[in-house]
């Protein structure tokens, strides 16, 4: 039976209107069009699935019963594994990304926060995808450029962005510029160190 062969140009023994030359499945000796083959065999073929499904995780499990006791522990540690750190690295980053939202939603951000913000960029580098790490590489270079006006006045380059007008100015003192500073700087040589790699 040819029933997986869609061939060419036969009348639909379902289409009773409006009946034309189709490309058709040939099952049962009945040629089906390809509406009227799902409609017809499509939950036949779904169970067909499930016990296939079935069958092929059966198989495996006969194998692991098998196994001997640690090797069984290795398998389930490893599947364990990699559904919790995908869990975790999920939730990691939905929590950075809430907190980034400082960066473009507050009226005021202070330098101590910046600095929080980018310690964690860097320290789960990792779990945050990198159209996000693209986008703290740009606003890091921006606020780069702030704390080096505050660090060097005498500076002779320097524009104004709208974001330098939400960093609270009370919150600046020449200790937390240069921490700041430096936690940036870490993020933007990681971020142009792992990029290259990439
Ligand atoms: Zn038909």
């Amino acid at each position: 039976m040819k029933s997986n062969i869609l061939l060419k140009n036969k009348y639909c023994c379902k289409c009773l209107h409006n009946n034309k030359l189709k490309n058709y499945f040939m099952i049962n000796n009945h040629p089906y069009c390809y509406n009227h083959a799902s409609l017809t065999f499509n939950k036949y073929i779904i169970i067909i699935q499930k016990f296939y499904r079935a069958y092929k995780c059966k198989r495996y499990i006969k194998i692991y019963k098998k196994l001997p006791a640690d090797l069984q522990y290795k398998i389930k540690e490893k599947i364990n594994y990699n559904h919790n750190t995908y869990k975790l690295y999920n939730k990691l980053q939905y929590i950075i990304i809430n907190k980034s939202t400082i960066l473009y939603n507050n009226d005021s951000i202070t330098i101590d926060q910046i600095s929080n913000l980018y310690t964690l960029f860097y320290k789960y580098f990792n779990t945050i995808h990198l159209s996000y790490l693209k986008y703290y590489f740009m606003m890091g270079k921006k606020l780069q450029l702030f704390n080096y006006k505050i660090l060097y006045p005498e500076l002779y380059y320097f524009y104004m962005d709208p974001l330098y007008l939400k960093i609270d100015e009370e919150s600046i003192s020449f200790d937390n510029i240069y921490n700041c500073s430096n936690i940036i700087n870490n993020f933007i040589i990681y971020y142009i160190h792992r990029s290259n790699i990439n």
